[in-house]
């Protein structure tokens, strides 16, 4: 068998652009988002260009409504793309033309056989133990000798040797010829087969790199006989693997959340989500927390592993509360509220945002989630009077209360500063043979009503006196 190694353009000097190609039959899957990101971060770091394509000619299954989920789910996770989408569906006409012009060229026919000989060839050859892949005998009949019938168009595939792929993840794959048919193109109705259409969108929109998931690396070898068939270029292509769930099989719902939108909702950093995907099959030395520019920087086809990543929410978990810590104050607050309309809750008022803002210092450091961190924000959302939760309301015993009543005055004169803070409360709490920590609840209870909260420092400071003590005032006997 001769190899016949396909023609491969020289990327050196082309301007990089890549595409994300989601099918909108459903919402945006993790995996969907991972694929998306490696595009955008291959385009990004290179002064390419991403675009998006929607592939939307199953039209039973495509519903704008999911087309707009996956565009809100890549808004999300800040990952932009040049110019406007692109429908599949509406190319239909430029798809079936390239078919005609593969005919008009000899490297397609005209296939006159039916759905039921087509069947036949197959039961017979299921029968005889073969080949079931159909061999049209239309392929060499001269056009004077075809019927007045409906009739596809097949592509000519080649018919012996071996076709080699070079993929960037996979490494080189090569398949006998004999395994490849003489697919269909033009159906008989005039409408263009997928596998037509990712070809043709791809060569027209300029498409450099083909990154995507390795459930499409047998397509790639169909496509490859589109592209030598029109002696275009093919791109280079990295197919990626799937996504495992902890237990090593396929990332499915069993595993728990698998569209990008739950983690929205549960609350996890898009920056964190951005760091955790990116490092989802892919590695830089040992780097696991990152930056958006170091990721733009050091992203490359290279670090793609071969064998799948599985998903590690405990991982992920880390890296977002790295990067909520790690945060620009305004740039949390304006994610929280974007958060908070993501699940549905009203708007926050003005003095909310104030005292969000205010707090935020004191909330970044440890959450994980935007949960977390509006938990223990509770003390700048809640007004006067603070109503306690159960289990914070029990360190507003008759003796806290009591002392809580002697410390009022105290804050009214003392100055507002953490460390003579500190010292009034710490001093009252000896005056009465408390440790701190028993004050500090019911002062807690007092300014926050939860149990979860930033000290009781941190908070006084950032509610400031007449509150502070207003709150206090409220709490005591
Ligand atoms: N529409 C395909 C999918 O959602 C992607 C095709 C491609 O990337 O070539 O899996």
């Amino acid at each position: 068998m001769v190899s016949e190694r396909l023609k491969l353009p020289d990327m050196s000097q082309t301007p990089v652009v890549t595409r994300f190609a989601p099918s909108p039959t459903g919402a945006l899957h993790i995996g969907g988002a991972r694929t998306a990101l490696f595009n955008w971060l291959y385009a990004r770091g290179r002064g390419g260009k991403f675009l998006l394509r929607i592939e939307d000619t199953d039209r039973a299954r495509s519903t704008p409504e999911n087309t707009q989920a996956i565009l809100d789910g890549l808004t999300w996770l800040g990952l932009d793309w040049d110019g406007e989408p692109i429908s599949q569906a509406a190319g239909a006409e430029r798809h079936a033309e390239v078919a005609r012009q593969m005919l008009a060229e000899g490297s397609a026919y005209k296939c006159f056989s039916t759905q039921e000989e087509i069947e036949a060839f197959r039961e017979e050859a299921r029968a005889k133990g073969g080949s079931t892949l159909f061999r049209s005998p239309w392929r060499d009949v001269a056009e004077a000798e075809h019927p007045d019938a409906p009739f596809a168009i097949r592509i000519k595939a080649p018919r012996d040797g071996a076709t080699t792929i070079r993929d960037e993840v996979q490494g080189e794959i090569t398949i006998g010829n004999d395994q490849l048919d003489d697919m269909v193109l033009l159906r008989s109705d005039g409408s263009p087969v997928y596998m037509l259409a990712v070809v043709v969108d791809d060569h027209d929109m300029g498409v450099t790199h083909v990154i995507r998931g390795d459930d499409h690396m047998t397509n790639a070898f169909r496509q490859a006989m589109i592209y030598r068939a029109m002696g275009w270029e093919l791109p280079v292509f990295a197919h990626v693997p799937l996504i495992f769930g902890p237990d090593g099989k396929k990332l499915s719902k069993r595993h728990g959340a698998t569209g990008a939108a739950e983690y929205q909702k549960m609350g996890y950093p898009a920056a964190g989500m951005r760091n955790y995907l990116t490092r989802l099959g892919w590695s830089h030395g040992d780097a696991e927390y990152f930056s958006d520019a170091e990721a733009r920087e050091w992203f490359d086809l290279g670090g793609i592993g071969k064998s799948p990543a599985r998903f590690d929410m405990k991982k992920l978990e880390n890296l977002c509360r790295q990067h909520i810590a790690a945060s620009d104050d305004a740039a949390l607050l304006h994610e929280a509220e974007e958060f908070l309309a993501a699940i549905g809750r009203p708007k926050l008022t003005e003095g909310q945002r104030d005292g969000l803002l205010a707090a935020m210092p004191h909330l970044k450091e440890r959450a994980k989630t935007f949960p977390e961190l509006l938990e223990k924000a509770h003390f700048v959302l809640a007004d006067r009077p603070i109503a306690p939760d159960e289990k914070s309301a029990k360190n507003l015993d008759d003796v806290s209360r009591g002392i809580l009543a002697e410390l009022t005055p105290q804050l009214q004169t003392a100055s507002w500063e953490r460390d003579t803070l500190e010292g009034v409360v710490t001093a009252l709490a000896e005056a009465h043979g408390l440790g701190l920590g028993k004050l500090a609840g019911a002062l807690r209870a007092a300014l926050a009503g939860r149990m979860v909260s930033p000290s009781v420092f941190d908070m006084m400071l950032v509610l400031g006196r007449d509150e502070s003590v207003a709150r206090v005032k409220d709490a005591s006997a």
